[in-house]
């Protein structure tokens, strides 16, 4: 049995850290932000930099050479696993692999997860963007998500984290993978092979320790702003429409995903920003975006 789950989430969402919680077990494979290996937009996607250090990565070298179309089958055979799990979070690649899994006869989990706005506003404004930042990348993705139709699940981060042996257990749930105690305490796994993603997580595998479970505590400069910042969210309609079809998706409520939803294709054509994405794309292939230590 062939599964791909597929973390999907605006940026600074944790997808990463889901990626390698589900990874977390023999039978199964954390890619990390692979779409940047297959279209890369900035100088450093163009190598291919295992997070395991080694270079070349042996298992990389098995997987990363072929088309990206066909990447998540290889991965199954070459590697033996029941499970591929994908961080890539960009919208046009879930949109691709959902076709290429499903026509392969790979199932396939869309799990979006998304953090309460004032941690996400809070987890943009410490690496130093403004306090709005956060808004657009919200909007944006979660609109275009669900313009998609695309068949999925929504995890609260602020929940996983407040409980991560019961909403991992529920995921492993529906996705039909066995759960096992620690399975969340993902660093103490010794063999990650994820490409890009949070350099945060990837600090927490290679030290061994994450302080996801610590509560954010907001520093004195940020906390000044929470009030006005959730009044500003209480009155937002965008931002309440968003949040309340991500709670009624919620993954604890909605258990089972039907066979048709793991079916789902899009029908072309596509929504008009595919398009527009894939374009600019392809010209960052050309030239590319300098760096910036972070996905
Ligand atoms: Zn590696």
């Amino acid at each position: 049995m062939s599964t791909l789950i597929k973390v999907c989430g605006a940026s600074r969402s944790g997808t990463t850290m889901l990626d390698l919680m589900l990874g977390n077990a023999k039978d199964a494979f954390s890619c990390g932000e692979v779409v940047a290996w297959f279209r890369p937009w900035r100088r450093n996607h163009f190598k291919l930099e295992c997070q395991c250090g080694q270079i070349p990565c042996s298992i990389w070298e098995k997987i990363a050479y072929v088309p990206a179309n066909k990447f998540h089958k290889n991965v199954f055979t070459k590697l033996n696993v029941n499970f591929v799990v994908d961080s890539s979070k960009d919208l046009c690649w879930i949109i691709d692999t959902q076709k290429w899994a499903v026509s392969k006869g790979i199932t396939t989990y869309n799990i979006l997860i998304w953090k309460n706005p004032i941690n996400l506003a809070y987890s943009h404004w410490k690496r130093g963007r403004g306090l709005d930042y956060w808004h657009k990348e919200f909007t944006s993705y979660h609109d275009r998500f669900f313009k998609s139709n695309l068949p999925f699940r929504a995890l609260n981060y602020n929940e996983l984290v407040k409980d991560p042996q019961k909403m991992l257990a529920k995921i492993c749930n529906i996705v039909g993978m066995p759960y096992f105690d620690g399975k969340e305490r993902f660093w103490e796994n010794h063999s990650y092979h994820y490409l890009f993603g949070s350099g945060v997580t990837s600090k927490q595998v290679s030290e061994k320790y994450s302080r996801i479970w610590d509560k954010d505590d907001f520093p004195p400069e940020f906390e000044a702003h929470i009030q006005d910042l959730e009044h500003r969210i209480e009155q937002d309609t965008q931002i309440q429409q968003i949040l309340n079809k991500l709670n009624k998706n919620d993954i604890q409520f909605h258990s089972n995903y039907s066979e048709q939803e793991k079916k789902f294709i899009l029908q072309k054509p596509y929504p008009l920003w595919y398009y527009g994405k894939m374009a600019k794309r392809m010209v960052k292939r050309y030239f590319p975006e300098t760096y910036s230590g972070a996905i």
